[in-house]
């Protein structure tokens, strides 16, 4: 029998197999999807053992029971997809996830190239900088039809990264490779044309979190920020996803550093590294709402597509990345899981 894998088999999000219409339902409050999240897929997995993430290797259960980013990953083939976009105009975008393993730059390319000649989304790439050293390689995604690419540093630190995808893992993952990486993408595909993302909550400081979302701003790159949350059977499910104040604060600062309102260096501290005083007036701030929004890649009317509804939460829980405007009762919540207006 032969095997379902890339390139002519790929996984989407939960949230994409629902909105091509592969499965029953809709989202909690109506949220509508407007990127499509893909991922490649081989039988041998990823080879990456990042600590927290439910594709490790060092996760405990058997690859069907696998989840990535707190959603599940249901495997269709290509094709399916590809014809299941036609007519949907909600969609504004596509974004393949290229996981760690040595085919998968190669079929990458492969998957570009059909739904830039197939469809009319634009198209991200969320790369593995491990299995990248030059620049011909991003040249080549942007020759084949991507237009963005995102980096997923996810640690704040080097220490956490060490700590939690590499050397302390025994993952073949580097810090300063992935940020020479950020480095060269910006090069090849312009400054801000490129995304980090950054997962609150792995043990870092709010300080430390603010520090590497500036670090991106002043090298091009734009945060795309994850809550962490205990993927089950991951060797980090026990560990408790942060507070919604941290997140909230955090989530403020991206929006005031990426929208080039103010800086890291304005913004201050107490002696815990947390957030206490954004350096710049923030209750009308909050009143508009966007900075609470899921941060991702944007589609064609410039605003965020990526928005992956309930990915972070439970739909029953507090929204962490709003897929949609929040409304009044919702900001009156947030101000107060915000947690600075004495
Ligand atoms: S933010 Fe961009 S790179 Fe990241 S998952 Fe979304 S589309 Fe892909």
């Amino acid at each position: 029998m032969t095997q379902k894998v890339s390139p002519e088999y790929i996984q989407t999000s939960l949230a994409a197999s629902l909105t091509l219409g592969f499965q029953p339902g809709s989202f909690h409050r109506n949220a509508k999807l407007k990127g499509l999240n893909l991922l490649l897929h081989y039988e041998e997995g990823c080879l990456g053992k990042c600590h927290f993430c439910g594709l490790s290797r060092s996760r405990r259960q058997g690859p069907r029971e696998k989840t990535f980013i707190r959603v599940d990953w249901p495997l269709y083939s290509l094709e399916d997809i590809i014809q299941s976009t036609k007519g949907k105009d909600q969609l504004h975008r596509v974004c393949i996830s290229m996981i760690t393993h040595p085919k998968a730059m190669e079929d990458t390319f492969h998957v570009i190239k059909r739904l830039r000649d197939e469809t009319d989304l634009c198209i991200s790439v969320l790369i593995s900088p491990t299995l990248i050293h030059q620049e011909d390689s991003l040249i080549a995604m942007k020759k084949a039809g991507a237009d963005r690419v995102g980096v997923a540093i996810d640690a704040a630190t080097p220490q956490l990264f060490d700590q939690l995808r590499g050397k302390g893992v025994g993952g073949p993952h580097q810090w300063g490779h992935y940020w020479k990486v950020v480095h060269m993408a910006t090069s090849v595909f312009g400054r801000f044309y490129v995304g980090i993302h950054l997962i609150v909550g792995l043990g870092e400081t709010e300080r430390e979190m603010v520090e590497a979302i500036q670090k991106g701003q002043d090298m091009g790159a734009h945060t795309h920020l994850f809550s962490f949350f205990p993927e089950k059977g991951s060797p980090m499910e026990g560990h408790p996803p942060p507070s919604l104040g941290q997140y909230r604060r955090i989530q403020l600062a991206r929006w005031i550093i990426n929208e080039g309102l103010g800086s890291a260096n304005q913004m201050k501290f107490n002696g815990n590294g947390r957030l206490i005083d954004f350096g710049i007036e923030i209750e009308p701030l909050v009143q508009i709402g966007e900075p609470f929004m899921t941060s991702g890649c944007p589609g064609r009317d410039g605003r965020v597509a990526c928005n992956r509804p309930y990915g972070n939460e439970r739909p029953s829980g507090p929204i962490r990345n709003f897929p949609f405007m929040p409304e009044k009762e919702d900001i009156e919540d947030i101000k107060k899981q915000l947690d600075v207006f004495g």
